[in-house]
């Protein structure tokens, strides 16, 4: 099933760039002839008299080297130029760009990124690349947020793509060491008048090395909270003169948000000229809520730098720490762990389903969320929401929507915790009131618990998420995967992954997909109404089409199958610097 849904996947990636570029035939093969067609009306080459092709293999390595210019001629479906290459056997890549004359003028370089096509069946085979994260947060061993869950799903979809992919992290005391495989120190070494011990593990399959200050820095029983910015410094400091003493030396050092920021000037500044030439820095901000000032120097000294989707890059475009650097900053949206989140293989759920009987999972996941929780065993909508219970994720909004939903005979059950005493006093104030009011209909749940997000991922119907801001959000994907429906806000990450089955059908097939949700805008009551109640009614008036949507969304891929491409493409960019 995964190998299917990879294939499927670069097939709709392919098509999706059809209005520019496409091949006939759409699957390059090794050794054979193909026709490049391409759509200069969509490009900075529109109204250029001639389109010239220019175009090599592997990344632009090719002992050939690049083909001589040719001229595009007029394709016989009217929109398009064509141009014919020959394979050869040993690319594993096609590499083009393309220009308004032979010299070149103007290029279409897809904005600085080139055109590239996989070549299957090839004799050559592409060079693995060395991959180096520093981070201060890896899922699940130090996981608080999102950023965790990145460094571990990205690194393990890029070394499935056959990259050596290592993180370097600090060995806090607070560290879930059972998720650790094989843990033992390896080494020392010092620097700054500290000796500092690395250790190494595999977690989740990835190499990880553990750097341990021995002056106590990372003893202190939490991940952030006491002097971050001088012990994270300090960290980013050390895993470069780590990188450097033990010889290593990866290509692309990737490193992320404030708290690994200083990687990406401590590099340019002092590792760069003195034994760690060949690395390239790439710098993903997950959230620009924290730090401002460390993420717009770091943006200044990365090579690339990108966030987690493509619209909440363009929202903080106008921020002072992007601004000056947009032309180097890319959104590539986050995917989820498909194997972690896998309602085929999920213990915490009651049986095991796949989009062909997602029905009968869901209705069985449906009765034990409701037996579990104590609500009444009755047929009726039930609006799942998980979430961090913060001002970002429209708390205002959840609220009403609770209200809204058991106003239309629906069930709600909220899984959250608050960081914020103040807000946990007010939810937990809410749950009394709620729970004594509509016995049996409403459930909150304010703590954090992994296991029952499980089974409210599959026992929802919808899973609600009104965040006011969102960089890309984990909660509709991880829905969508177990057939629930998403209904969000129209903002960041959460545009750019759900599509509104009445408002969205253009935007949804533009990207090869069909419509997977509901959505809604402005931030009041109003909004969500619009949203909720649309929802609610298919439910209660097109059950079975609204069956054919539960199918539909378990069947498009959010997994990191496209955004590690993606990933692979920049990381590929920033070596061209
Ligand atoms: P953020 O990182 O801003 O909190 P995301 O949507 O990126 O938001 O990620 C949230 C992740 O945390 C999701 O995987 C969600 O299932 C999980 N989560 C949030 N709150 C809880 C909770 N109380 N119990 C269990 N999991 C939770």
């Amino acid at each position: 099933m995964k190998a299917q849904t990879k294939e499927k996947t670069m097939r709709e990636f392919l098509l999706s760039q059809k209005h520019i570029v496409y091949t006939e035939p759409l699957e390059v093969r090794a050794g054979t002839t193909v026709d490049v067609l391409y759509n200069p009306s969509n490009t900075v080459l529109n109204g250029s008299p001639e389109v010239w092709f220019r175009c090599s293999f592997n990344r632009w390595t090719h002992p050939s080297g690049p083909l001589p210019p040719q001229k595009m001629v007029n394709a016989e479906n009217g929109s398009h130029l064509q141009a014919t290459v020959r394979v050869p056997l040993d690319a594993y890549m096609m590499d083009f760009v393309f220009s308004e004359s032979e010299e070149g003028g103007t290029y279409d370089n897809r904005n600085g990124m080139d055109y590239h096509i996989p070549v299957s069946d090839s004799i050559g085979k592409e060079p693995p690349m060395h991959i180096v994260h520093i981070a201060v947060e890896m899922a699940p061993i130090a996981k608080v947020g999102g950023l965790g869950d990145v460094v571990t799903s990205l690194s393990r979809a890029i070394q499935d793509l056959g990259h050596k992919v290592e993180v370097i992290i600090p060995k806090y005391d607070c560290l879930n060491l059972s998720n650790v495989k094989d843990l033992h120190c390896r080494q020392s070494f010092t620097w700054s008048g500290t000796e500092i011990k690395v250790w190494f593990g595999k977690v989740e399959g990835i190499s990880v090395y553990f750097l341990e200050p021995q002056n106590g820095m990372f003893w202190v029983g939490c991940v952030y909270g006491k002097n971050d910015e001088s012990r994270f410094g300090f960290f980013c400091h050390s895993a470069l003169e780590f990188l450097l003493q033990s010889g290593s030396s990866p290509d692309i050092i990737h490193c992320h948000d404030w708290s690994s920021a200083p990687v990406a000037w401590l590099y340019k500044q002092q590792y760069v000229h003195n034994g760690l030439p060949n690395g390239r820095v790439v710098f993903t901000i997950h959230n620009l809520e924290f730090g401002a000032n460390q993420i717009g120097k770091a943006m200044a000294h990365c090579d690339k730098a990108t966030t987690v989707s493509d619209t909440y890059s363009k929202e903080v475009s106008g921020h002072g720490s992007i601004a000056p650097h947009y032309f180097k900053f890319h959104g590539i949206r986050n995917g989820i762990d498909s194997d972690i989140w896998d309602p085929y293989n999920d213990n915490f759920i009651p049986i095991y389903y796949t989009s062909e009987n997602v029905v009968e999972g869901k209705s069985s996941a449906k009765r034990a969320l409701q037996d579990r929780l104590g609500l009444h065993q009755t047929d009726a909508p039930l609006v799942g929401i998980i979430s961090r219970l913060t001002a970002q994720k429209g708390i205002h909004l959840i609220k009403h929507a609770i209200y809204r939903t058991l106003e239309r005979n629906g069930q709600v059950v909220l899984l959250g915790s608050a960081p914020d005493p103040r807000i946990q006093s007010d939810f937990i104030n809410l749950a009394k009131k709620l729970h004594g009011e509509f016995d049996g209909r409403v459930k909150l749940c304010l703590t954090y618990d992994e296991p029952l997000s499980h089974l409210i991922y599959a026992g929802a119907d919808f899973i609600l998420v009104p965040s006011i801001f969102e960089p890309c959000g984990l909660t509709q994907l991880t829905a969508m995967r177990y057939g629930s429906i998403p209904i969000v806000r129209k903002t960041g990450g959460l545009y750019d992954t759900v599509f509104d089955v009445d408002d969205d059908k253009d935007r949804a097939h533009e990207q090869g997909l069909e419509p997977n949700g509901f959505s809604f805008e402005g931030a009041d009551s109003n909004g969500v109404d619009y949203a909720l109640d649309r929802a609610i009614t298919t439910w209660y008036d097109a059950r079975d089409w609204f069956n054919s949507l539960c199918k539909r969304v378990m069947e498009q891929d959010w997994s990191w199958n496209r955004p590690a491409l993606d990933y692979m493409e920049l990381y590929h960019s920033a070596r061209k610097n």
